[in-house]
């Protein structure tokens, strides 16, 4: 499939082409045609699928034609849970509407000063991009007219519902007309969100792009376990050594860790800022415009700051904090490894990790192979698997364990036979009887194939 068996605006199409695209992702080549034939759509895929060109070229497609209502107001609406998001949503419109006469797209964001928002809705807008909150405070202060809007696009679903948006997110729909097509995107389609569909949509046709592993082949994914916080700190500096690192994201479970960890980075003389929810928008974007051009080499970062960032250079995201989420974790590896481009996605864990490991293994129905760096192995040591595991040369590690723990009921009856027997800790790593069908599927990404 080819994006010209598309039947986009010409003028699209050659957004498209300066974009560098060759073929439609599989979430463009499915929701594309049921949008422009003017269905709601629910769909299941996340960041780095291709997911906001999906919705964005028939958005700026339907603007291509006058609006059938007159007025001033936008035309499509978009809702995204976070302010990078939205960001990049309108970075996203621009650059498909470049050809396109007058598309003006404004963001509505939190933390932005009203006076400047005041003025951007005071005049015609076709795309408004905006997050929930901040939204509602226009709509009650009677600054937005919906009279025309046509399309209204919920953003990564799932995390509004998270975040506590999704009242503000239905209270903003029953601001526009009944007419609207809508759609609605999530990492998955679970019962929640399909509450919410059945509320705010029409019929919708349903489009469930592969599993996440599809998304991930073309990230490897490594496991350091790590004794404490002093070894973890030893370890990050060393990986932060490594020449082949580019640009890195670096996780931490709170907003104070991201800052001290951040601070400690700088003072051992690499280039790291933090990016979290404290921080003034200001503040954020300019931390993101420095990564986005380089001038930044470690950005430490807490799950919903990073969420959506789409920085091509960065080649390793760095889980110094497992999250707590297993869906949080496939979020921020997909921050590497960006449109078909390969990524390294390593994690630390320690004792205490290992029920939030086994969630994530099954989540994404991958197994992360274990690594040790020589001078830095862990002294806690879940039984390794094998023989002592294989080699492999890669230059941080010295070799690479495949672990019984995680792939097998047996392994419960069958310690006996690696000799290391921490009792405590097999069980908190070895009661899993999940089936084989959560692994080896190796069903490589279409999407990843056309690049
Ligand atoms: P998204 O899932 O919307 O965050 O997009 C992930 C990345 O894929 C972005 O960097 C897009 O520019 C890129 N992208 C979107 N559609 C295509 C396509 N058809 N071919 C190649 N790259 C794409």
């Amino acid at each position: 499939m080819s994006f010209e068996n598309l039947n986009l605006h010409p003028l699209i199409l050659k957004a498209i082409v300066d974009s560098g695209y060759t073929a439609p992702t599989p979430i463009q080549e499915q929701a594309i045609p049921e949008l422009l034939a003017g269905h709601d759509i629910m769909a299941s895929a996340q960041t780095g699928t291709g997911k906001t060109a999906a919705f964005m070229l028939p958005a700026l497609h339907r603007l291509a034609t006058p609006a059938k209502v007159h007025g001033r107001g936008p035309r499509v609406l978009v809702l995204t849970p976070t302010r990078e998001l939205a960001l990049q949503v309108s970075e996203a419109a621009a650059k498909y509407g470049k050809h396109l006469p007058r598309v003006k797209v404004v963001s509505i964001l939190g933390g932005m000063p009203y006076p400047l928002q005041n003025k951007l809705l005071s005049q015609p807008v076709d795309i408004l991009v905006a997050t929930p909150g901040r939204l509602i405070d226009h709509i009650q202060r009677g600054r937005i007219d919906f009279s025309r809007l046509e399309m209204m696009v919920l953003d990564e679903a799932d995390r509004m519902l998270d975040m506590g948006f999704i009242d503000d997110v239905e209270r903003i729909a029953s601001a526009t007309p009944a007419t609207r097509q809508t759609l609605l995107f999530s990492a998955t389609l679970d019962s929640a969100i399909d509450k919410v569909a059945a509320r705010l949509l029409k019929t919708p046709k349903r489009i469930q792009i592969a599993a996440q592993q599809a998304r991930l082949d073309n990230i490897e994914q490594r496991l350091h376990y790590v004794d404490d916080l002093s070894h973890k700190n030893r370890l990050l500096d060393h990986l932060l050594r490594d020449m082949a690192l580019k640009q890195a994201i670096v996780f931490t479970a709170t907003k104070r860790d991201a800052d001290t960890l951040a601070d400690n980075l700088s003072a051992q003389g690499h280039e790291a800022a933090a990016l979290h929810g404290d921080m003034s928008q200001r503040d954020r974007t300019r931390t993101l415009t420095k990564l986005r051009h380089g001038g930044l080499r470690v950005l430490v970062a807490t799950d919903v700051a990073a969420r959506g960032i789409d920085v091509a250079g960065i080649t390793h995201v760095i889980n110094f904090d497992l999250p707590k989420f297993a869906e949080d974790y496939v979020h921020r590896i997909g921050r590497t490894g960006r449109a078909g481009a390969a990524g390294i996605a390593v994690s630390f864990a320690s004792g205490k990790d290992g029920v939030n490991l086994k969630k994530i293994e099954r989540f994404t129905g991958q197994q992360i192979a274990s690594h040790v760096v020589p001078g830095l192995e862990p002294r806690f040591k879940p039984r390794p698997g094998g023989a002592g595991g294989a080699s492999r040369g890669t230059p941080n590690v010295a070799h690479k364990r495949s672990r019984t723990w995680s792939n097998d009921t047996s392994g419960r009856n069958g310690n006996s036979a690696n000799g290391n027997r921490d009792t405590s800790r097999d069980r908190s790593f070895s009661n899993d009887n999940r089936g084989n069908s959560f692994r080896g599927n190796s069903n490589p990404s279409p999407y990843a194939r056309t690049k």
